[in-house]
């Protein structure tokens, strides 16, 4: 274990490329670099809220002990081999070209070198301005940095890819947001987020060097990322195998969103990572009930780009984009058929996904129209989705009338069943147990499948709301409760917490719906 201030940071990044040096924070366009450098803006009080004790483990930092590395983590102190800098990116936002954005409130303080001599970026968020903020401060309110902070630690422990938080600082300072964009502006309490990941780079910073036409450094960034973060890919063709790994990395990914019900609600192609990571935790959200038509954000309305059941068509949308900024390095020949497989290697996992959801031994042909049907279904009744699973696992193998499959179900329904949606979840039900039936594997091994596949803990948006409400008084025991919560999401240890969204959330701002004012 090392501390943050006696460690040696490396630079690579920094070494490899050109950046603007100049370490000027006005706001700016910087053609010909990948980065500029931006010294954090020191912060009145930093105080250490919360720490990834397992992460630290993993990564050998040692906890903070005294104020000067919580400094650290609050930007206010920069230690000699460390070197700050925003990267620079573009990127297309709600299906739009919007040219040049970069970190504007991410500053990598320098990568950490583990023993294996692999390394993670350490990078601050909300640690004040950079060339990149544009008309804003760099700075991230307590309520955003929380969410970011419990949530990305939480899909780690979904087992979903995602970049990690290890520590939450609040800095003693009042930031004003418009939460809402409408003229109602409020200060509220700042922090910052030390979040870390073997790269943040996106898909917009090869975007950003097509733009420009800056084809030298977009080879170098593309080689770069393949020889650090995909070693076993070489040959004269590595970048079209890269981009094929990509490619399934996503569809992975975003498998594992659909798994566990997680809705990113900003799926620009900034916000996509080039390792296949959950990336740029915003206005997001888990369901509570079942509707694919579901976005989170406020800035999705009302096209709904970036709902729950559009996902994978957006990753793929994204994916394309991608693809167009690496022209000048491959065909479009070559790369066209390599987008394509997207939708089949995206449907076979989401298949095979919701196999061992369903608790099935393999997913035949024939299961398919079973999925779909568990799709229709429960798109129309919209259950508690994470309940109904849960009682999906303890189902008994004979139901004999509607009455008693609506009895089962009871508990995950926002509301009452229709006539029809009683008959179509009685259907539903008798088809999937005529299935069952045909399991070659055990009952108990079929239930372990679904109790390994559905989360029965998820960080649902009111509870983030409610520990934040608290963590704003000075108060941090539900937070601390959800810190431990989501270590556990496939057990019963945090049944207090197995129930479905409270009424008073359904409508209430911060709790269903969340603007990208963070
Ligand atoms: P996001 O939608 O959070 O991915 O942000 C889009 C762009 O806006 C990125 O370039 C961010 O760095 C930038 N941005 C968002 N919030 C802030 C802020 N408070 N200060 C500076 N830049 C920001
Ligand atoms: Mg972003």
């Amino acid at each position: 274990m090392e501390s943050l201030r006696s460690k040696k940071y490396k630079k690579d990044f920094v070494n490899t490329f050109d950046g603007d040096e100049t370490g000027d924070l006005k706001p700016r366009q910087t053609p010909g670099v990948l980065y500029s450098k931006a010294i954090p803006t020191p912060v009145e009080r930093p105080e250490l809220l919360a720490w990834s004790e397992e992460l630290a483990n993993e990564l050998g930092i040692a906890k903070p002990t005294d104020q000067q590395d919580i400094e650290i983590l609050g930007g206010n102190f920069i230690t000699d081999t460390m070197y700050p800098y925003a990267a620079c990116y573009a990127g297309h936002q709600f299906g739009n070209w919007a040219g040049q954005l970069g970190d504007g409130r991410a500053i990598t303080l320098g990568e950490w070198e583990l023993a294996n001599g692999k390394t993670w970026e350490l990078q601050l968020k909300g640690a004040g301005p950079t060339p990149y903020s544009r008309r804003a401060d760099g700075r991230a309110v307590l309520r955003s940095s929380v969410r970011e902070y419990l949530m990305s630690e939480a899909m780690h422990y979904l087992g979903v890819p995602t970049t990690r938080a290890l520590s939450l600082v609040a800095t003693g300072e009042p930031v004003l947001r418009d939460m809402f964009y409408n003229g109602n502006a409020a200060y509220e309490p700042g922090a910052i987020v030390m979040r870390t990941a073997p790269s943040f780079l996106r898909f917009g910073n090869f975007e950003m060097l097509n733009a420009r036409k800056e084809t030298d450094n977009l080879l170098k960034l593309v080689n770069w990322t393949i020889d650090r973060h995909y070693p076993h890919l070489t040959g004269e063709d590595k970048v079209l195998l890269w981009f094929n790994e990509l490619v399934e990395r996503t569809a992975s990914m975003v498998v594992e969103w659909q798994r566990v019900g997680f809705v990113h609600g900003v799926m620009n192609t900034d916000n996509m990572s080039v390792l296949g990571l959950t990336i740029d935790y915003g206005p997001f959200s888990f369901l509570d009930n079942y509707d694919p038509e579901f976005t989170p954000n406020t800035t999705d309305l009302p096209g709904r780009r970036y709902a729950f059941g559009k996902q994978p068509s957006i990753a793929y949308w994204n994916l394309g984009c991608l693809a167009g900024a690496l022209l000048p390095l491959i065909t479009k020949d070559q790369l066209l058929p390599a987008l394509e497989t997207f939708k089949e290697i995206y449907w076979k996992k989401f298949y095979a996904m919701m196999g061992n959801k369903l608790g099935l031994d393999q997913v035949k042909a024939t299961d398919i129209e079973l999925i779909k049907q568990f799709e229709e279904t429960l798109s129309a009744i919209q259950p508690d989705i994470t309940i109904f699973y849960q009682l999906l696992i303890e189902l008994p193998l004979f139901m004999r009338s509607e009455e008693e499959v609506e009895e089962h179900f009871r508990d995950s329904f926002y509301s009452d069943l229709k006539p029809e949606e009683k008959g179509a979840l009685y259907t539903l039900i008798s088809n999937y147990l005529e299935r069952l039936n045909t399991n070659t594997i055990k009952r108990q091994d079929s239930q372990q499948r679904m109790r390994d596949a559905n989360p029965r803990f998820i960080l649902r948006n009111y509870l983030l709301h409610q520990a934040i409400e608290e963590l704003e008084k000075g108060q941090n025991t539900l937070f601390q409760e959800l810190q431990e919560a989501i270590k556990h999401p496939y057990t019963a240890k945090y049944d207090q917490f197995f129930a479905k969204r409270p009424d008073w959330a359904g409508q209430k701002a911060g709790c269903s719906m969340l603007s990208c004012s963070s």
